[in-house]
């Protein structure tokens, strides 16, 4: 086994044939399955689990000493400047809730309607732009919403889209958004499973993602950024942990500098050192290669898609994507799709709008064959990463046809 291999990759459901077949799990993009890595990682601290941060004997401080080197692999992962803070959360929605309570009181925040409702609905003082249709534009949209604004700044951007996969043009945003003196905050959720997220190379002062889509499903998430701000704001949660001194009094106290400030409770130890264990095994991989694999299962299925359906994309078909593909099927209804293709056929996909109903509307308005019967602009979405074969994608591709002629 390695660390990057899939626990239980060979899971089998049964057919209404009665036949048995494996498991095609092509909706990595909602959660990613676990690897060997994560699930090693939380099998060898269960025998040691104790309290972080709180306890003297052998097992709190085995968990204290795990739960600091988790935040040190994970600052690695994204190669955090001595200046930032990491901060585990529950998944990205609250790595995103958190920072947006912790943005300076004004602060307007420019981003796209191209967003996740993560990283769309938390913000106090939004400037939503139209979702681009290309980088140009995005550049362009970027540049007049700066000219017309004053005051703080931030802008948040997703690294690559849940719908359409497509990368989003993070590091030129971000240089223009620098030279204004405006803060950078990306949305990493589906960036990280599949490239490198550097805070540095992305030009990002703040990054989240999520451990259930970095195989690491034990229930945390990650907030890198700035200390300045996180150490200025109120805490996320009040409480122990937060607190740094309370007196007698209501008011009378002060409150933690650093992470602890917005890890109020317990922390997640198991959630943290699983994020880590992947994190550490990434670090390490032949990235070059999972990269290829990944494109070359995405050809393979943008090269077979049956006659009719149709790929969304905001920035063109050659715009470099992850392994995420959401399809228009004019006529049919993806949600009956998708229950089929998981019923008759063993494959798991998602249907709907994703949480981007913005950005879907915006997808399924501009291809005006897209509406599906429902009425709802919904799209099929196939997505893929570590465990995925060709097989996956073979039996997808045909499977779908098959339904679609039915
Ligand atoms: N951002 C993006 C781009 C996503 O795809 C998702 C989830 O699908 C989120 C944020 C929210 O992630 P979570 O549900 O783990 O908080």
């Amino acid at each position: 086994m390695s660390a990057l291999d899939i626990v239980g990759d060979d899971l089998k459901t049964e057919l209404p044939t009665g036949e048995t077949v494996r498991f095609a799990h092509l909706d990595y993009a909602a959660s990613a399955p676990c690897v060997e890595a994560a699930a090693q990682a939380v099998a060898e601290l269960l025998p040691r689990y104790g309290s972080v941060h709180r306890g003297t004997g052998v097992r709190s401080q085995t968990s204290t000493v795990a739960y600091e080197v988790a935040r040190d692999v994970v600052a690695e992962f994204v190669g955090a400047r001595a200046d930032d803070q990491v901060i585990f959360t529950r998944n990205t929605t609250d790595a995103l809730n958190l920072l947006a309570r912790a943005l300076p009181a004004g602060t307007t925040t420019i981003l796209f309607d191209g967003e996740h409702h993560a990283n769309l609905l938390p913000w106090p003082n939004p400037l939503r732009l139209p979702a681009p249709e290309s980088a140009y534009e995005a550049i362009k949209s970027l540049k007049d919403a700066l000219s017309v604004t004053k005051g703080t700044r931030v802008l948040t951007v997703t690294g690559a889209s849940n719908v359409t996969g497509e990368i989003w043009p993070v590091r030129e945003l971000a240089d223009i958004a620098h030279a204004h003196g405006v803060r950078v905050i990306v949305d990493a959720a589906q960036l990280a499973p599949h490239r490198p997220a550097n805070l540095d190379h992305l030009g990002a002062d703040f990054l989240a993602f999520s451990g259930h889509k970095l195989y690491a499903p034990f229930g945390a998430g990650v907030l890198v950024g700035r200390a300045d701000w996180l150490d200025a704001a109120e805490p996320y949660l009040y409480g122990g942990g937060a607190s740094a001194t309370v007196g007698d009094r209501p008011g009378e106290l002060t409150w933690a500098t650093g992470p602890a400030r917005h890890e109020g409770g317990t922390p997640n130890l198991l959630g943290a050192a699983a994020i880590a264990a992947v994190c550490a095994a990434l670090l390490v991989a032949d990235r070059d290669a999972l990269h290829r694999h990944e494109q070359d299962l995405l050809a393979r299925l943008r090269g077979s898609l049956p006659d009719g359906v149709r790929e969304m994309s905001l920035f063109g078909p050659d715009h470099p994507r992850v392994g995420i593909v959401s399809l228009a099927l004019p006529g049919h209804d993806p949600a009956r799709v998708a229950h089929r293709l998981g019923r008759e056929f063993g494959i798991g996909v998602r249907a709907g709008q994703f949480c981007a109903h913005p950005l879907v509307r915006r997808l399924t308005k501009s291809d005006a064959t897209a509406t599906c019967e429902s009425g709802q602009n919904a799209l099929l979405r196939a997505s893929f990463g570590l465990g995925s074969t060709t097989e996956d994608v073979d039996r997808f591709t045909a499977a779908l046809g098959e339904i679609l002629r039915s």
